[in-house]
């Protein structure tokens, strides 16, 4: 075993060996996997292993879809078989929400040119005649699904990986992982020690042990599961072609042909996580006793539906572990706070994800950054905040929620409330209906009366429509309040802060006593953030951007730290309210001594001023497009804040408003937020946030060669609005634009306007199409909404009102 490797994979399952691979297939060779037992000794050899593409985020969809496409080229590379059956696959609907569903996936594949169709009952008996219909309203099919042979696959990837110069260790414990001074890793193992420039925790199961190792603890917790496998089925071995995959949501079973018998799994109700303590280092190549009675309503449901199974005995059954993230996704990329140690953990479906895990990973540790927005499988997207108590919960909940209808607006309950602000029981006082935002419980609307506190789940207009309209009806006739706490806030210090801003934001760095917009761009000149810049002083700085990113933009701090610049999140520390509507002077005349006046209080100004008792920042600036301030104070400070401000705001109409009307609001702007309109998917000049670009300042910023190649030869494709003939429900994200009969673009957010009282989308299409008038028709539902672009806001076009 070589002493001094450029990458030690640790983990030899179908993940640790798909890093490798990619590893060596993007030109590393110097890189080596280490193996505590043999290959596949985790999860990998006791799977089901099906694959599949659909999934509810569409970048994790693409991935899969790189993931299903790859095997044919590792068969080709190493000649070994990796068991493929392209059966393809049907997802079975029995409610009319799923349908909703099953027809939201099939509109967003149309742009990722994935080539899904709805069947009808008698469509999906015909080709997958094990099913009793009965009851089925329809279902979606995907030629690309299907299963293979768990080892055979991992072994091809292994044996790529050879091909390519990795070196394997099989039967090499890894012990201990020791960060050296010069940020290289130390593995010691029992066959002793190897020096890596980077190491990559691909453990699988031992995932959290091995983390521990480096002092890291990673989200994710092992869930037991079972399925079955049939004697032989003469429906089956008669027929003239193998079975297709069918995935039962309302039986939250899944199955395929296995041999010349059926293989069904449950994602059952009653669930049971593994190994809660950790997991034990001497289980080995084992399995869980069976345990019928935890699947017991699963088969009773499967016996009705896959009526043939009930015929038969069973042949065998595979109980065993795998983990879980909280949100079901699979945790990947550098660990913020620890250089050069990257995660590939948490995969829950090795076969559909596993290829794109081993790209994105191999992606980011060679050439800077994975090629498309992969963060809805960051390992950065949960902060420091996360605990094991609240990671159980949520896993147990999604693995029960595995084949649930995800709803664009539903707030799932497990493990809340975790973190609330000092406005908690005030809001919940006033009928607030909360969501969660990383960990954090925001107000999303209030109710009144004996509306009912909690938001019905629905692709559609949910009951919180006629609260937001009140909402919104506050803020533009008089003024609302709502908390600046889900923003993300840095605070930046020292003699280099100007300059490290102007290196690390594309715009300009404002004066003392003023903020700008601007972007954050990779050197692929791709958005890495949108942020809000104050200066207090001219060696003190706030940065304000979405909540949800702190680690993200934490770590890209890290990666590109100065001398004599501290950066600090204060998210939690510095909170507030943001007060907004024709009023929101008045009231803030009336609590501080300050000048507050449109002349010595000018748009994209930040004053520090006391407001009350309270000490404040307060920048002039509103995402409701209104006239507004954003005012933060201390945490501790903040229920003396919202005395001051909610007492003066009674006398000029003050009510609170939540989360969905400011998503409402800001569409009257056509602002985009942050993972919607502007993500790592997108460029500057595609979403107009170039404009926000200082393409005059004379240092040089992270990404300007490639902002500046892009505004000398234009976007390909831009960013417009639309107002859908939409009546009963609006645009949620990626559904289809078609022009002209074609699908020319997507959907990146929507909604309904409830001041214009008009639905509206945002989409990219190609700049060729973009012009004020020009029409198209929106996919929502299945059905084709009449669109027509508009490029004039819907409120305060001049921006009079924000700026007067
Ligand atoms: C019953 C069942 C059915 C399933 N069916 C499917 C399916 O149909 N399709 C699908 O896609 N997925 C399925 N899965 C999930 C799938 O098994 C996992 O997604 C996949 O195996 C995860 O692979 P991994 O490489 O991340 O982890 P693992 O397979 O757990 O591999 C981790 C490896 O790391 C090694 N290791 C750990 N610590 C150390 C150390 N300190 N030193 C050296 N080596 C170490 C371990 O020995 C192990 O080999 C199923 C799982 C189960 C339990």
């Amino acid at each position: 075993m070589k002493s001094h490797t450029r990458v030690v994979v640790i983990g030899g399952g179908v993940v640790g060996c798909s890093v490798l691979y990619h590893l060596t297939k993007l030109g590393w060779s110097d890189v080596m996997l280490l193996e505590r037992s043999e290959l596949t000794s985790g999860s990998t050899w006791h799977a089901a292993g099906g694959f599949h593409t659909l999934n509810g985020d569409t970048n994790m969809a693409a991935l899969q879809g790189y993931t299903i496409r790859l095997y044919k080229e590792l068969e080709e590379i190493t000649g070994m078989s990796c068991g493929l059956h392209h059966v393809g696959g049907v997802t079975i609907a029995d409610t009319p929400e799923r349908m909703d569903m099953l027809k939201a996936e099939r509109a967003k594949h149309r742009h990722m040119g994935l080539d899904t169709t709805i069947l009808s009952p008698e469509e999906i008996a015909k080709i997958a005649p094990a099913t009793n219909v009965e009851g089925v309203l329809g279902g979606l099919y995907d030629p690309l699904d299907g299963h293979l042979d768990p080892s055979g696959t991992t072994h091809a990837y292994a044996r790529a990986a050879k091909m390519g110069g990795a070196e394997i260790e099989t039967h090499c414990m890894v012990k201990e992982t020791n960060q050296l001074p010069d940020g290289t890793w130390e593995v010691v193992t029992d066959k002793g020690t190897v020096i890596a420039e980077h190491l990559v925790n691909a453990g699988g199961l031992w995932a959290r042990e091995v983390g521990e190792m480096a002092g890291v603890y990673l989200p994710l917790h092992p869930m037991e599961h079972q399925y079955i496998v049939t004697d032989d089925i003469p429906l089956i071995y008669e027929a003239d072609k193998e079975h297709p995959h069918v995935m039962d949501p309302g039986g939250e079973s899944y199955l395929r042909q296995e041999g010349r018998g059926l293989c069904i799994g449950f994602y059952e109700q009653s669930c049971r996580p593994w190994a809660v303590d950790g997991t034990p280092w001497k289980f080995g190549h084992e399995l869980l006793p069976d345990d019928f009675d935890k699947i017991e309503d699963s088969i009773e449901f499967a016996y009705k539906r896959f009526p043939s199974l009930a015929e038969v005995g069973v042949k065998s059954v595979i109980h065993g572990p795998f983990t879980f993230a909280p949100d079901g996704n699979p945790l990947v990329g550098p660990v913020p706070g620890k250089k050069n140690y990257w995660s590939a953990c948490g995969v829950m479906a090795g076969f559909s994800q596993g290829g794109g895990v081993g790209l994105t990973l191999a992606q980011w540790m060679i050439e800077g950054e994975p090629e498309r927005d992969v963060f809805a499988m960051d390992v950065a997207r949960f902060g420091k905040w996360i605990t094991p108590g609240y990671t159980l919960p949520k896993v147990i909940e999604n693995y029960q929620n595995r084949f649930s209808v995800v709803y664009p607006n539903e707030e799932l309950p497990a493990a809340r409330p975790m973190n609330t602000t000092p406005m908690y029981d005030i809001q919940k006082e006033m009928g607030a209906v909360f969501g969660q935002q990383n960990g954090l419980e925001v107000a999303n609307y209030f109710a009144q009366g004996d509306e009912v506190r909690f938001e019905t789940p629905s692709f559609r207009r949910s009951n919180a429509f006629d609260a937001t309209a009140r909402e919104v009806k506050a803020v533009r006739e008089a003024v609302g309040i709502n908390e600046v706490q889900n923003f993300g806030k840095y605070d930046v210090k020292g003699p280099n802060a100007r300059t490290w801003l102007d290196r690390i934001m594309a715009g300009r760095v404002p004066k003392i006593g003023r903020l700008s917009l601007t972007p954050m761009l990779a050197e692929s000149g791709r958005l890495i953030g949108d942020f809000t810049m104050s200066c207090l002083a001219e060696d003190h700085f706030q940065l304000t951007a979405s909540y949800g990113a702190q680690d993200f933009h934490t770590r890209w701090f890290e990666q590109h730290e100065e001398d004599d610049v501290s950066v600090t999140n204060i998210s939690d520390r510095r909170t507030g309210f943001q007060i907004a509507g024709p009023n929101a002077r008045k009231v803030l005349e009336a609590v501080t001594r300050a000048d507050v006046s449109g002349e010595a209080f000018k748009f994209l100004d930040v004053k520090q001023i006391t407001i009350g008792m309270s000490s404040c920042i307060v920048q002039r600036v509103s995402y409701t497009g209104d006239l507004g301030y954003e005012i933060y104070t201390d945490a501790m400070n903040q229920r003396a804040l919202w005395n001051t401000l909610w007492n003066e705001g009674q006398k000029h109409g003050m009510k609170p408003f939540g989360m969905r009307a400011m998503m409402s609001l800001r569409l009257d702007k056509f602002f985009g937020s942050w993972l919607s309109e502007f993500s790592p998917d997108y460029t500057a000049g595609e979403t107009g946030l170039d404009r926000f670009i200082s393409f005059k300042k004379p240092d040089n910023f992270i990404g300007r060669a490639a902002a500046e190649k892009e505004k000398a030869e234009g976007s390909a494709r831009t960013l417009v609005a639309f107002e859908v003939d939409a009546t009963d429900c609006d645009v949620h994200a990626y559904e289809p634009v078609w022009i002209n009969g074609e699908v020319q673009g997507f959907c990146t957010s929507g909604g309904y306007s409830h001041y214009a009282q008009k639905s509206i989308a945002l989409a990219l299409i190609p700049t060729a199409l973009a012009g004020d008038g020009n029409e198209a028709e929106i996919e929502i539902l299945g059905h084709m909404r009449k669109a027509t672009q508009i490029v004039t806001p819907l409120f305060d076009a001049d921006g009079a009102r924000m700026r007067g």
